[in-house]
């Protein structure tokens, strides 16, 4: 028995490395290609270099096609094998001219006939919701030669969405004739016919969300785990997330994307201890953690480059700079972008590992009362302290008369005025012996703050 498959590369060079691998696993005798990146050894092409025949275990093979503008044959042991490609992007008399001369091709043959190709066109024959008038004039050809329809069902062949990767065959040839799947595993990843990874993204985040699961067992909120060790434990889901990123960096559909989003949020938040109306961006810039989608095209940059040391040694720097550039557009945490303007610099800090306390801060999300009234758990956002109209992150920590002489004892410390612009500036230098760093005075500030409050916000917070 023969084993055949069919693809369609889309020129891609990844696309073809994988194909190649694939053919080992499947122990493939013959490939159908279309829109090949690059043609190799034992390769029989057409003349448009676009639809090519792959022997892939140098069978035998009994005669050879001439090389036509959008298609190719071979035969082996009874069988003619076409593979066919052809642009949509051409005129209709030369589409009319493709098919006649295959037609002519088929007819002069004497043994059963394999036809398959990427032959860019819709029809409802095989699946299509749509019917171009080209393809109403490919199924009329198909019919007048007796041939049969594979495609089964409505799952698209190409990337797009499309049904035009398409298999006919003669009668005789029918019974030899497998459906393919609508995807398949190779070295843990999951390759599906769009070639857009949803089936991949999907089955890496729900094994990331267990894990991110446990890992929430041993990392609640008000606990010894630091941010370092937090921020280990978070690189677990994140390598479960990027699992053969090189592979599916740039070509990752929406849908994928978005399953790995939710586990990166939920992730970031208990990372960070984080409020859950927090985003997630603000999340990943406190607790130090590129995005996702940042970290993926840093992978597939190394893994490009990996033969060139110095363009490896700027990998962190271009993602720096990514990251920073996203964080510098207007949106939500215009808070957290006015305590950190540059991520390189909190990056790089000495001191400040940030903790529940230092979250909020950090967020402008948290027990604030202008928080709480925002989402309907106080009635006002006055301060119970100073009387100040909006209770915010900025009143309590930098404002509130309440705070005065802990404030001026950290002034004074540091030689300032501590403003939400040098904060971070202030978290990057080295603590003195004996003296208060700002970010354990805000933590502290904090804890204390919560310690007062006591019974007074239990009885004024609505629990709903
Ligand atoms: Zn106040």
């Amino acid at each position: 028995m023969i084993a055949i498959l069919q693809i369609n590369l889309n020129c891609c060079k990844v696309a073809q490395a994988l194909m190649h691998q694939m053919v080992t696993e499947k122990s493939a005798d013959f490939l159908i290609v279309s829109e090949y990146n690059k043609v190799d050894s034992n390769w029989h092409v057409d003349a448009n270099n676009k639809a090519a025949i792959v022997n892939a275990k140098h069978a035998v093979i009994t005669s050879t096609g001439t090389s036509e503008a959008g298609f190719r044959w071979i035969s082996i042991t009874g069988i003619r094998i076409y593979s066919c490609d052809w642009s949509p992007n051409t005129s209709l008399a030369d589409f009319q001219d493709f098919f006649f001369r295959l037609e002519r091709s088929i007819r002069l043959s004497t043994e059963d006939i394999l036809l398959v190709g990427d032959f860019n066109v819709k029809y409802a024959d095989w699946g299509s919701k749509t019917n171009y008038r080209r393809g109403k004039a490919l199924s009329d050809m198909i019919h007048a030669l007796g041939l049969l329809v594979y495609n089964k069902g409505n799952d698209p062949t190409f990337k797009t969405g499309s049904i035009i990767g398409v298999t006919f065959s003669s009668p005789g040839v029918a019974g030899s004739i497998v459906q393919a799947s609508k995807s398949l595993r190779y070295l843990g990843v999951q390759i599906d016919s769009k070639l857009g990874f949803s089936e991949h993204a999907i089955n890496a985040s729900a094994k990331a969300s267990i894990a991110s699961q446990k890992l929430s067992r041993i990392m609640p909120n008000i606990s010894a785990a630091t941010a370092r060790k937090r921020r280990l434990l978070g690189n677990v889901v994140h390598s479960l997330l990027l699992f053969g990123v090189p592979i599916w960096a740039d070509c990752m559909c929406a849908k994928g994307t978005a399953e790995i989003a939710k586990v990166e949020r939920k992730t970031a938040f208990r990372l960070t201890s984080a409020y859950c109306t927090v985003s997630t961006n603000v999340a990943l810039v406190v607790v130090s953690m590129p995005p996702i989608d940042v970290l993926a095209k840093e992978r597939l940059f190394i893994y490009t480059n990996k033969d060139d040391q110095v363009a490896r040694g700027k990998t962190r720097d271009g993602t720096l700079e990514s990251w920073q550039t996203r964080c510098d557009k207007p949106g939500p945490g215009r808070w957290t972008h006015r305590l950190i303007p540059s991520i390189a610099q909190w990056l790089n800090r000495k001191l400040g590992d940030v903790d529940f306390q230092l979250t909020q801060f950090f967020t402008g999300y948290g027990c604030f009362p202008e928080y709480l009234q925002r989402f309907g758990k106080l009635d006002s956002p006055e301060c119970w302290y100073c009387g100040h109209d909006v209770d915010d992150v900025l009143n309590t920590i930098f404002d509130c008369d309440a705070w005065e002489i802990k404030r001026t004892r950290v002034n004074i410390m540091c030689g300032t005025t501590v403003t939400p612009e040098n904060i971070t500036k202030s978290c990057s230098k080295a603590r003195v012996p004996g003296t208060q760093s700002q970010p354990s005075f805000t933590k502290s500030l904090r804890k204390r703050r919560t310690k007062r409050d006591g019974d007074k916000r239990l009885k004024s917070i609505k629990f709903s």
